[in-house]
């Protein structure tokens, strides 16, 4: 369609425009000055073409084009002409043409920018996010927004196809006590009393089960005040979905053909075999020590306990007599790993919470039966036979050649520490495909678990998570046992989303909020509005709420949900462009009621207390 601006755009020309007067507008992307004949690169949102200005065919469109740089913007008019023989170049899809100026004029001119906005280049974060409106011009990062959108697209055309209704809810909430921290916002109009932004939409979607919509989905914004890891975001978008009268199997085969159409539709390339895994918590822990595991490499972990039990190797032996247990893994061709590799292996299992880490490294020849201690490259070796090797390699599917790592003592820290060594020893070799996305649902989490901090009970998932009717009994005298109906959905070491099937009844609610250690009063207090709209016929249901970022982050293969993320802020929750967060006015403070203590003043306040 012709605009006022241009007749096309410069990523559309091809040799059957040769001959056309055209129009165009857009960034000068590169410039080369050939003897005193120029061509720029013309850029705008659909691609490059080559415009040539000839000085003696047109004087003034060379001159204006000998004054331009990187990132001005043009105005550009002239004719579409074929490149000549030799000249063209393949690898542009415009690149068998070129446009011969007639006129060029400056619309804008840019200053130099801070990082070259045509290349790759690594730039540090700071000055990324600085400049993120030309950070954002570059073509990965063009790119990965791109996506973003077509992901979002797809989901609202799948779900609304399946009779989801989009419904927005608020983000000035309630404060919760139980989950994360919350982002507060004083009420002007009520003094000294404060709104919470929404850490999900969670009881609002359970409301609008209790509505009657039976089908809800929200492209939802959530907000969490929490210490900010590598990968979080102090706000982050959730496909928030809810569900009446379902199950947990239909909500994850929903999730299933979404996650598998979507794949196929917006990123092809990744080969993502459906069924997707399917694993229970227990299980996760027992094979990878993680309740996300990457299942896209084996090493997978063995429990050696009766193999070492009675060892003369004290730490072998003790672990298990406490309690504890001996699990491993086997690093297939690890043998060779030098003492620093080892050194550093150790390093992360102590860093994990282990006491130690036992390698082995099985070195000679011919089947493991014939294992000599000789063979055997470890500093436990004085102490465990070769025998006990030998049947602690076999129980890790190790074979000669191969490095065993061995952890000792309560199956959190065993888990947490081989879970961490899984990960270093496939970043170190390799063995994840970025070519492969393997998802997994893993369910049966346990409902509650306790916390150490607050000495009480809470829950792992949210507190309106069901538990399993055949476990509700054991809620009172066995908490650690219930399991409830909650799943993840997980990718590549990675968890992406979670949900659960939630408690309906208002009895089992308070009967669950007493468990958390909360009395009636106080359980209606808070939670008052909830177990009474679960009084006026409340169908069972239940949902989940896969996160975006995390998703468009697999899908353009990105490590990190900045790069997907227009506006994120940095890992200290800042925003180095617009200087967020800062010091407000007075008056304002004013009208919010609120009068900030200064950090040393507090400190000072709470020294004058304990005085
Ligand atoms: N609201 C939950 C969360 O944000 C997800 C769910 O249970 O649907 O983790």
């Amino acid at each position: 369609m012709e605009q006022a601006w241009r007749s096309h755009r410069c990523g559309e020309l091809r040799a059957e425009h040769a001959g056309h007067a055209v129009r165009l507008a857009g960034w000068v992307h590169r410039r080369r000055d050939h003897g005193g004949l120029i061509f720029l690169d013309l850029r705008d949102v659909s691609g490059l073409v080559q415009v040539v200005c000839h000085p003696d065919a047109a004087p003034a469109a060379a001159a204006v084009a000998a004054g331009v740089r990187h990132e001005f913007v043009l105005h550009v008019r002239g004719e579409v002409a074929l490149r000549r023989e030799g000249t063209a170049n393949a690898e542009l899809p415009t690149g068998a043409v070129e446009v011969v100026a007639t006129v060029i004029e400056v619309l804008n001119p840019a200053e130099t920018p801070p990082f070259p906005v045509n290349q790759e280049t690594p730039v540090d974060e700071l000055t990324r996010l600085r400049y993120r409106y030309l950070d954002l011009r570059r073509q990965r990062m063009a790119a990965n927004l791109r996506l973003r959108h077509r992901v979002v697209a797809f989901i609202r055309a799948f779900l609304d196809a399946r009779d989801f209704v989009e419904i927005e809810t608020p983000v000035l909430n309630l404060a919760t006590p139980e989950g994360a921290r919350d982002y507060l916002v004083p009420s002007r109009v009520h003094p000294g009393q404060f709104y919470a932004l929404p850490q999900s939409p969670q009881q609002w979607k359970q409301l609008l089960m209790v509505a009657g919509f039976e089908r809800y989905f929200q492209i939802a914004r959530c907000y969490r005040d929490e210490d900010l890891r590598a990968d979080r975001q102090p706000e982050f978008t959730q496909l928030d979905l809810e569900m009446s009268f379902t199950t947990e199997e239909e909500i994850l085969a929903l999730i299933e053909e979404l996650y598998s159409a979507l794949a196929a539709a917006v990123a092809p390339q990744f080969a993502l075999p459906a069924p997707f895994h399917r694993m229970t918590y227990r299980e996760a822990l027992e094979r990878f020590g993680t309740d996300k595991p990457d299942l896209r490499y084996g090493l997978e972990i063995a429990d050696v306990s009766a193999l070492v039990a009675g060892s003369a190797f004290a730490v072998f032996r003790e672990a298990v007599a406490g309690g504890g247990r001996v699990r491993g893994i086997a690093v297939p061709g690890g043998a060779e790993t030098p003492r620093r590799g080892l050194d550093a292996l150790t390093a992360l299992a102590r860093e994990a919470g282990a006491q130690g880490l036992v390698t082995a490294a099985l070195g000679g020849s011919g089947p493991l039966a014939t294992l000599t201690i000789e063979d055997v490259r470890s500093p436990a070796a004085r102490f465990v036979t070769a025998a006990e090797f030998a049947a602690v390699a076999e129980a890790c599917g190790a074979a000669r050649g191969d490095l065993l790592l061995l952890v000792a003592g309560p199956d959190a820290v065993t888990s947490r520490a081989l879970d961490a060594l899984r990960r270093h020893v496939a970043e170190e070799r390799g063995l994840a495909d970025p070519q492969r996305l393997e998802f997994a649902f893993v369910t049966e989490f346990p409902m509650l678990e306790w916390d150490e901090q607050e000495a009480r009970w809470s829950a792992v998932h949210h507190l309106f998570t069901a538990p399993y009717e055949a476990d509700i009994a054991r809620i009172d005298d066995d908490p650690a046992a219930v399991r409830s109906h909650a799943y993840d959905i997980v990718c590549n070491g990675q968890e992406i989303g979670s949900g659960s099937i939630r408690i309906h009844r208002p009895e089992l609610l308070l009967r669950v909020l007493a468990r958390l250690g909360m009395g009636e009063a106080e359980a209606r207090a808070k939670f008052g509005h909830m177990l009474e709209a679960f009084t006026f016929g409340a169908p069972p249901h239940g949902g989940i709420a896969p996160g975006i970022d995390r998703t468009v982050a697999l899908f353009a293969g990105e490590r990190d949900i900045r790069e997907v993320i227009a506006f994120p802020k940095t890992k200290s929750a800042s925003d180095p462009m617009t200087g967020a967060p800062s010091a407000v006015s007075a008056r304002q403070l004013a009208e919010a009621h609120i009068a900030v203590v200064a950090p040393e003043a507090a400190a000072e306040g709470a020294a004058r207390r304990t005085l």
